[in-house]
């Protein structure tokens, strides 16, 4: 697995001497981390919430019996999904012009993943100032560097009044059946409302973290004392709020199984005010420092116009892996980066492929070095720090950043069960059993996060059907058909938003914004030559298709990486999240783009 230079060749590559470690060690004990964790059951392992589980996918955040009279229209454009992504597409066709369109959305507002997450801590990790989105155009400056959910909750609505689109959104709704009808050029799709709408296009935004997860261990349904997920927070048990002060769990036990993203962010607020909190992990996570700071109001004065895209572009590049000269942003995000410019800059411009690809593992080595050494400098149990450090590379598994998830740990209330990469043995009707042992509790909070690595298909939980009937679960049953991510053979007029084999980067939001323009442009271009339907020619779309599921700048990391979502558990089987995309990076991606629609001759495309 490890590359190495060979002796013969002259090496500008630093020695563990140098190093203060060996590279060598460290990627066999990844690797031996990667194989504990590895199951062949992959994403099979998770439960879906169907069935005796469909209660931990109730909306707690509407009044029940909401009713409305169906609607039966003739629109344009139905979009799918009332999330950031939904509410650009929205903004971006207004912009070009169209205005004959609906959202449908299952929740009772705007705000996607942040309508749904509302647990204790949320927040974003990317800085609100890039992940807001149309700032400028609204003229708000968010509160903190990194916004709170709530903050950005508020922002979606923000968007909703500030461009009319609450009068445009089916909230409370959800889609039913989508069929194309070929002789009308329309599909039509129906809701659970009763509603029925002819519609020309669609654009599909329901998200990738909209349907949680279960993890499928023995007994998960046995569990007799209280329980949910963290994307349904339940504050009538908890008390407090998204700011904390959970102060009915001082004399509950809690459990909480799962130590991803949501998972660090929650825990210092159960540790604050559970009797007893039990932290059931499997792989820790990488956590980073937060930092987080209110916005100077001088320095938001000093923003000239253009300034969140230009911030945006600047960010995105360095993710890409452009060596830029400034660094707008400047957190941690592209901590890791620098360390491999500093490296390369220490060593002269005739430096290999080979020894540049070891120096960003070194890179890498150091930065998780970082994460694991502020893990023993805060956490003053050994064998807590022990059983907190990742092993695993910085782009592995989500990084997440933090500065109180790690002191938790050193609360006598905070225990972690650490399952040395195995997870629990399953849950009894008391509570949750490792080792044996069991740990009894009463309450069992699921923070193991959102069907993001299974079909697409199953995750849009309705049946979309193109020409001749074909159902779109069938056309991907090997995985997604797209070309450039929007659009697939026999499914004319539907356009895809989000993780669809795309110019993938950290900030969704900027990534979701790229995709809405292009979708609006496009579906300008097909107005303007008067044209019923537009979808991929089988050979572009097969083009694209390969091209996706290539070597990209991340397959090799990933291919060693231990198992998550984003090497589809480890199977590196082509459908994880960081493996279909676009190899060239995202600004690349919407570059490419920019430079297809200026062609203007539908490349790849059948107008008709
Ligand atoms: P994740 O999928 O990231 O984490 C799920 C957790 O559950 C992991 O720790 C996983 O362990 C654990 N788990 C799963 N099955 C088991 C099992 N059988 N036994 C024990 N543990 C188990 O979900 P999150 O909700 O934490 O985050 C989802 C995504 O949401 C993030 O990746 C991120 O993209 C996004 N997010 C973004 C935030 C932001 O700031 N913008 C904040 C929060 C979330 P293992 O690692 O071993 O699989």
């Amino acid at each position: 697995m490890s590359q190495t230079v060979s002796q013969s060749e002259p090496s500008q590559l630093p020695t563990a001497d140098e190093l203060g470690f060996d590279p060598g060690a460290l990627r066999e004990q990844y690797a031996a981390e990667r194989a504990k964790r590895l199951r062949t059951d992959a994403n099979n392992q998770y439960q879906e919430i169907t069935g005796q589980f469909a209660h931990y996918n109730v909306d707690p955040y509407v009044e029940p019996g909401f009713t409305r009279p169906a609607l039966h229209e003739e629109l344009d454009v139905v979009i799918v999904g009332g999330g950031f992504g939904g509410q650009l597409a929205a903004v971006r066709l207004r912009e070009a012009g169209i205005t004959n369109f609906r959202i449908i959305e299952k929740a009772g507002d705007f705000g996607g993943t942040w309508y749904w997450n509302r647990y204790p801590g949320a927040q974003c990790d990317i800085e609100g100032y890039l992940y807001l989105p149309l700032l400028e155009e609204i003229g708000y400056i968010p509160k903190e560097r990194y916004s709170f959910a709530p903050e950005i909750f508020a922002h979606a609505q923000r968007i909703g009044k500030h461009f009319n689109l609450y009068e445009k959104a089916c909230f409370q709704t959800k889609v039913k059946e989508a069929r194309w009808d070929e002789e009308a050029g329309r599909w039509t799709v129906t809701t659970d409302r009763g509603d029925a709408f002819k519609t020309r296009f669609m654009i599909m935004s329901s998200g990738p973290l909209n349907k949680p997860k279960l993890p499928g261990i023995p007994g998960v349904g046995n569990f007799k004392g209280h329980t949910f997920h963290t994307s349904r927070w339940d504050y009538d048990y908890t008390g407090g709020d998204t700011t904390g002060g959970l102060h009915k769990l001082h004399d509950k036990r809690v459990g909480i199984i799962g130590t991803g993203a949501t998972a660090i962010q929650c825990i210092p607020h159960l540790g604050e005010h559970a009797q007893q909190l039990y932290v059931f992990q499997r792989t820790p996570s990488s956590v980073d420092e937060r930092n987080n700071t209110p916005t100077n109001p001088e320095w938001a004065k000093t923003l000239k116009p253009g300034w969140q895209a230009y911030r945006n572009r600047n960010f995105t590049a360095l993710l890409d892996g452009v060596q830029l000269e400034g660094d707008e942003v400047g957190d941690k995000w592209t901590s890791p980066l620098k360390k491999l410019g500093e490296l390369l800059n220490s060593r002269s411009s005739d430096i290999s492929g080979k020894e540049k690809a070891l120096l960003a593992e070194i890179a890498d080595f150091q930065k998780m070095n970082e994460i694991r050494d502020r893990v023993s400098t805060t956490v003053r149990d050994p064998q807590t720090a022990q059983g907190l450090k990742p092993w695993f590379s910085q782009w592995c598994k989500r990084p997440t950043f933090n500065d109180e998830y790690l002191p938790t740990f050193n609360r006598p209330n905070v225990k972690l069960m650490d399952t040395n990469g195995k997870g629990v043995d399953r849950v009894t009707e008391h509570g949750v059993v490792v080792d044996g042992v069991e740990y009894e509790v009463d309450c069992l909070i699921f923070a193991t996060g959102f069907e993001v690595g299974t079909a697409y298909t199953r995750r849009a939980e309705f049946g979309m059907y193109g020409r001749n009937g074909e159902p779109l679960a069938d056309a991907w049953a090997e995985g997604m058909r797209t070309f450039h991510g929007f659009l697939s053979c026999g499914f004319p007029n539907c356009f895809h938003m989000g993780l669809t084999q795309t110019g993938l980067t950290a900030n969704f939001t900027y990534m979701l914004d790229n995709q809405a323009q292009h979708v609006a442009q496009l579906i300008t271009q097909v107005n303007s030559c008067k044209a019923k339907s537009i979808e991929p020619t089988p050979e572009a779309e097969a083009e694209w298709v390969k091209l996706v599921a290539g070597p990209n700048m991340m397959t090799n990391y990933q291919n060693v990486c231990t198992p998550g979502y984003y090497n589809g558990e480890g199977t590196n089987e082509g459908q994880g999240f960081l493996q279909a995309i676009y190899p060239h990076g995202a600004l690349a991606f919407y570059d490419m783009l920019a430079r297809w629609r200026e062609q203007g001759d539908f490349e790849g495309l059948i107008v008709k």
